[in-house]
């Protein structure tokens, strides 16, 4: 018998219904909070944001939310998609442990993000939005969204973080070919921008300062509506389809994991791949260890703190209960540029003080490192984000290998590093660096926290 390297689904096998965790959890999210008056949020102070479908997904309590079957159409183009058995790396490494990975980079952007980006699209378009205001770091999220935006006729406006902006131009080429305006932030088009070029003219950008133009044009203009492609709830359910997948593969495989690997920026793909199992393991049916990756430039679940902050820089987005390492904070350039947010999901910092799942910071080097050895033993070469989730995996193996133990490892392979190769120039001339965040600009940044809840 050949031995199985893919575990491949049919399109009727695809998930008809994301699921919410918010349903299992034991104790409730703590509310998000008006970003002026500082008291809980209503759906009218969120309705010049996102259209009243998606604000209900937000606060909705339902362990299943039916996916439109418009939406479901769409998937079918790249969803289900492939879970892999990584026989070559486990020979590699020599380790006992076997290692599964689901491979979100065969969406037509690269990424997870299209998972979102089409039901965000599908539901504002539904509502009668014309535009959508958007921000996006390495360009994963800007181009997901600007292909969804084409799908629906909807027009795409992107802040793109300026690093990014000038480090990947084919993100760029990609949302303009499919009719996207991208401006880099922070930029003279917003008040927001004007004020940071202001105070600090040489800004290279961050996801905090995008979100603030992104919004501030959002609400400005009756019809344009803000999308967001990570932090949210429901950003979160939708990517559950990714896990949801992985349940059924991974019973056609005869297994279950003994442990699942995200990498964290926002938190949506870790959410996406690790939901699923985790409410199984609320739900007291079968347990299983999750571990996130985040860089340790921008280490926001291992050295932030849990409190109410804001979403934004400007201070503009809803004020939510999260890690975060303070929303004036600036992370270094590091390649992984979805990695650069300030904050993390309130949901799954929420499971995080729940002691649901551990978080470990690595270093850009170690992660490029793991990265073309996955590359070059698998033949996949990952996105910068993704190759933290790769270097977690593979640091379990290692584990397994000491210890003589052969566990089941699943890990999200969250996007494919096609666009990203100027990061691959860059680590094979030498020229990244392993860049420790700033604690005193973090101490900075934290001191100027709102004192709330
Ligand atoms: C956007 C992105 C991330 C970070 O966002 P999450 O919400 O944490 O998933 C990670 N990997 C890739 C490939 C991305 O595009």
């Amino acid at each position: 018998m050949p031995e199985t390297i893919k575990y491949v689904l049919s399109e009727d096998q695809m998930p008809t219904a994301w699921y919410n965790i918010q349903a299992d959890l034991p104790t409730p999210l703590p509310p998000p909070l008006h970003p002026a008056t500082h008291q809980p949020l209503g759906p009218h102070d969120l309705a010049p944001l996102f259209p009243m479908e998606l604000i209900k997904q937000e606060v909705s309590q339902e362990r299943t939310i039916d996916i439109p079957e418009e939406v479901q159409q769409i998937y079918r183009q790249w969803r289900p998609t492939p879970l892999y058995r990584a026989r070559r790396l486990e020979q590699y490494l020599d380790t006992p442990a076997k290692i599964y990975y689901k491979y979100e980079g065969v969406s037509s952007t690269g990424s997870h993000k299209p998972n979102t980006a089409v039901p965000q699209a599908y539901y504002n378009k539904q509502a009668g939005v014309k535009r959508l205001t958007t921000e996006t770091g390495a360009g994963q999220w800007g181009s997901a969204l600007a292909a969804a935006g084409a799908v629906f006729g909807l027009e795409v406006l992107v802040y793109m973080v300026k690093v990014s902006y000038h480090q990947k131009p084919y993100r760029r080429a990609l949302m303009e070919a499919y009719g996207a305006r991208v401006v880099a932030s922070p930029s003279e088009e917003t008040h927001a921008g004007r004020t940071i070029l202001a105070a600090h003219p040489d800004s290279t950008g961050s996801l905090g300062i995008a979100i603030s133009e992104a919004v501030e044009v959002a609400v400005q203009d009756d019809d344009s509506r803000y999308a967001l492609g990570s932090v949210l709830n429901h950003v979160l359910m939708h990517q559950t389809v990714i896990g949801l997948e992985t349940l059924t593969q991974l019973e056609m495989a005869g297994d279950y994991p003994d442990v699942i690997v995200g990498c964290t920026g926002g938190g949506s793909n870790f959410a996406g791949i690790a939901f699923p199992f985790m409410g199984a393991s609320l739900r007291g049916e079968r347990s299983v260890r999750v571990v996130a990756v985040e860089p340790a430039a921008c280490p926001t679940l291992t050295k932030g703190v849990y409190t109410y902050d804001f979403g934004d820089t400007a201070h503009t987005a809803p004020v939510v209960k999260m890690h975060t390492l303070g929303s004036t904070f600036v992370p270094e350039g590091i390649h992984a540029g979805g990695l650069r947010y300030h904050g993390m999901a309130p949901l799954v910092s929420h499971l995080l003080e729940l002691g649901q799942f551990e978080a470990r910071a690595e270093q850009q080097l170690e992660c490029f490192a793991a990265g073309v050895t996955f590359a070059r033993v698998e033949g996949i070469l990952p996105a910068p984000e993704a190759n933290h989730a790769v270097k977690g995996a593979i640091d379990e193996a290692l584990r397994c290998k000491e210890e003589g133990t052969s566990k089941v490892i699943l890990f999200n392979l969250c996007g494919h590093g096609h666009f990203d190769l100027q990061a691959y120039i860059d680590y094979h001339a030498g020229k990244l660096q392993n860049t420790a965040y700033s604690r005193e600009a973090v101490e900075a940044a934290l001191s100027e926290l709102p004192v709330l809840g």
